[in-house]
């Protein structure tokens, strides 16, 4: 039902005579006193989960079959649906990664999506990579606020014919993005500022269409509080008058209010939720990876639109709940969803290209990095010292810390696999970095020395000449030279410390914190590749001193 009729107005938007071609305002367009059934379906920061967990949890082919059992209920009641993503594909798994995310733009395909955002990891590969992916999805990347040259790079909107009603999707990009993403990858792109952005297009839109939706990869904080980040959905909707539904992305939680500007942070899959709603737009997102498919159903009559009923379809989430001998198993929260066989069996041709890819050797290291547990968390070792400075290299640090209870394996000597790489750093932490002033570089230092022996705490360091009298610290060198307190210092670090895990300082809500969004088994693996074959005596632990 979406298909002719939407193709037809694409074609005319991407020509640029939609004004021009249409024989009726888009204000006559529907019936009066018709009620028309519009559902919205969506999804965001899919992050390269195209196949389900070991525990059958989420995954494209089952989601299809939830999409399509909702669109058939909603054809057959006479109504219309669109499905959006609020963006972020890419990123995350490396089976797709490896990819270049194909299985999951082609998943996405297949089940028919019908726009997308444009998210921040869009960039983690270069420019040709995402215009390749691109040209995988006959659906739209949509992006009002990033320009190339001046010129914008992505359609700004799209608009829909739902028999009539016409729905106007844009989309928009956090303008973090140019701090998350290498440098290098983004000459000449701008991200602008998408509230102001989308105060010039929705004005525009208004006229044009009878429903405005904004599909947005900006992040929801609870009352506008977005703290160090960008300003996300709420903001925009209390900036920007005329938005009737929000499709947002990026902070990768449930938007499920338990009162006004007050989110529900312990939301259980299953449980009602009530979307946010700020100046009259309603503002929905779908948790991250597929976990679940949201469903906005809305009734639209002479240009009034209603949200009749909402909520969080689970995608075969599970808990764990205790058996009567005493074990324990996972149960799906919900009715178990069966996989759309035709899909499953397509995404299983990239499923097993991309666990084949994972023993295709990476470079080659002269001895082994030490990560044995007893050894890595009482004592400096190679691999530490190579982390650090991997670490510093991929966002240009002055100095590292590191927790070695997430260093989980050693390498050994010869032949690097990403397979090996990935049992070093399973858990996807990313690479963070803040830019501290000598004097909290020092204090930084002092509370990572305190970190006992024996610990997942227990700290390995690059950048620094340390000297640790039992766990004080007594000298610290940052590039050779004393610190100065007056100085800046960048300090590189990992996601899970930076949230003050391990009983590291939190460091996320300070004011020069970046999260790069490199993947630390990625950064690992693309060090030792640039490196290769790496000479692992330039990496002895010396410079940390421990009496
Ligand atoms: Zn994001």
């Amino acid at each position: 039902m979406h298909t002719s009729l939407k193709t037809v107005t694409m074609a005319l938007l991407a020509a640029g005579m939609l004004s021009a071609c249409a024989t009726q305002p888009g204000k006559d367009a529907y019936l009066s006193d018709k009620t028309y059934k519009i559902t919205i379906l969506h999804t965001n920061d899919h992050h390269g989960h195209f196949w389900p967990n070991n525990d059958g949890e989420y995954g494209l082919a089952a989601q299809k079959t939830v999409v399509d059992r909702v669109r058939a209920e909603v054809k057959a009641a006479g109504g219309y649906s669109l499905l959006l993503s609020g963006g972020d594909v890419n990123t995350g798994v490396p089976e797709s990664d490896l990819q270049d995310a194909e299985p999951d733009f082609r998943g996405m395909n297949r089940i028919g999506y019908d726009a997308m955002a444009v998210g921040n990891h869009e960039f983690d590969k270069p420019v040709p990579v995402l215009m390749k992916q691109k040209g995988w999805i006959n659906f739209p990347m949509l992006s009002a606020n990033i320009y190339k040259d001046g010129q914008r790079m992505f359609d700004p909107y799209a608009i829909f014919n739902l028999g009539g009603v016409k729905v106007a999707v844009m989309g928009l990009t956090t303008d973090d993005t140019a701090k998350m993403v290498n440098p290098a990858q983004i000459k000449g792109i701008e991200f602008k500022s998408p509230i102001s952005e989308a105060a010039k297009v929705v004005p525009e839109l208004r006229q044009k269409a009878d429903i405005v939706i904004a599909a947005t990869h900006m992040g929801h904080y609870t009352d506008g509080k977005s703290g160090v980040n960008a300003p996300g959905d709420v903001e925009m909707a209390r900036a920007v008058k005329g938005l009737d539904l929000i499709v947002g992305g990026h902070s990768q939680n449930p938007v499920c209010m338990k009162a006004e500007n007050v989110r529900n942070d312990a939301y259980v899959p299953g449980q009602p939720c009530a979307p946010d709603r700020q100046n009259g737009a309603w503002i929905v997102q779908a948790h991250e990876w597929g976990k679940y498919v949201g469903r906005a159903d809305f009734e639209f009559k002479n240009g009034n639109l209603k949200l009749v009923k909402y909520e969080l379809i689970p995608v075969n989430l599970k808990k764990t709940v205790k058996t009567a001998d005493g074990k324990t198993e996972k149960v799906p929260y919900t009715e178990l969803i069966p996989e759309d066989q035709k899909l499953r069996t397509f995404l299983k041709t990239y499923q097993d290209k991309g666990q084949e890819a994972l023993s295709v050797k990476v470079g080659e290291i002269s001895d082994k990095l030490d990560g044995d547990r007893a050894m890595v968390r009482s004592n400096p070792t190679n691999l530490g010292v190579l982390v650090s400075q991997a670490m510093m290299a991929r966002v240009k640090a002055d100095f590292a810390v590191v927790n070695s209870g997430g260093i989980r394996d050693s390498i050994p000597a010869g032949v690097v696999t990403y397979k090996s790489v990935l049992k070093v750093f399973p858990f996807g932490s990313t690479v963070v970095y803040v830019d501290m002033s000598g004097k909290e570089a020092l204090d930084y230092l002092k509370a990572a020395a305190k970190m006992t022996p024996g610990a997942g705490a227990f700290a390995q360091f690059g950048g620094v000449k340390l000297v640790i009298e039992k766990n004080e610290l007594k000298q610290a060198l940052i590039g050779g030279k004393a610190i100065d307190p007056a100085k800046t210092y960048r300090l590189a670090t990992n996601s899970f410390m930076a949230a003050g895990g391990d009983g590291y300082p939190v460091l996320n809500q300070h004011r020069g914190y970046v999260n790069s969004g490199f993947v630390d088994a990625d950064m690992l693996r693309d060090f030792i590749a640039q490196n290769s074959p790496v000479k692992v005596e330039r990496y002895a632990p010396t410079d940390v001193v421990r009496k």
